[in-house]
C-alpha cells in the first residue's frame, strides 16, 4: 500500500512539471521520510518497462518524462528544454537494416540557442 503511493507522488511530480526530470529532481520534490533516492530509481525503471513514462539523455544525465516520445531542444543559454516531435520514429529500422543491425530505440537531444538567448 506504501508502495502504491509513493509511486503515485513520484508519477505526479512528472506530470505537474511537463518538462524532463532526473531522477534526483524527482526525489527532492517529494516530501516524504520514507522515499529514498534508490526506491525513486526502481520505480521509475519500472514505469520505464511498463511505458508509463520515457527517457532521455540531456548533458550526460537521464532525465524522465511522461506522455509519448519525443525529443527535445536544449538552450546553452538559459537551459530551457522545448519538446520537440520525433522525426526518425518509424525509420529507425530501415537505418540498421544496410548494416544488418536491429534497433531497439534510440535517443537524441539537440542544443544550441532559443530564440530570446541568440546574440544578433
Ligand atoms: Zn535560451
Ligand atoms: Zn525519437
Amino acid at each position: 500500500m506504501r508502495m502504491t503511493s509513493q509511486r503515485k507522488k513520484i508519477l505526479d511530480v512528472l506530470n505537474q512539471a511537463k518538462i524532463p526530470l532526473t531522477c534526483d529532481d524527482i526525489y527532492l520534490q517529494i516530501e516524504d521520510d520514507k522515499l529514498n533516492l534508490s526506491t525513486v530509481y526502481r520505480s521509475l525503471e519500472r514505469f520505464y518497462v511498463d511505458k508509463h513514462v520515457y527517457k532521455t539523455i540531456i548533458n550526460q544525465k537521464q532525465y524522465y518524462y511522461i506522455g509519448h516520445h519525443h525529443h527535445f531542444l536544449v538552450c546553452l543559454g538559459c537551459e530551457k528544454m522545448i519538446p520537440v516531435g520525433c522525426h526518425i520514429e518509424g525509420k529507425e529500422k530501415a537505418i540498421g537494416e544496410p548494416y544488418g543491425f536491429q534497433v531497439t530505440h534510440h535517443d537524441m537531444t539537440l542544443y544550441g540557442y532559443c530564440n530570446l538567448c541568440q546574440t544578433h
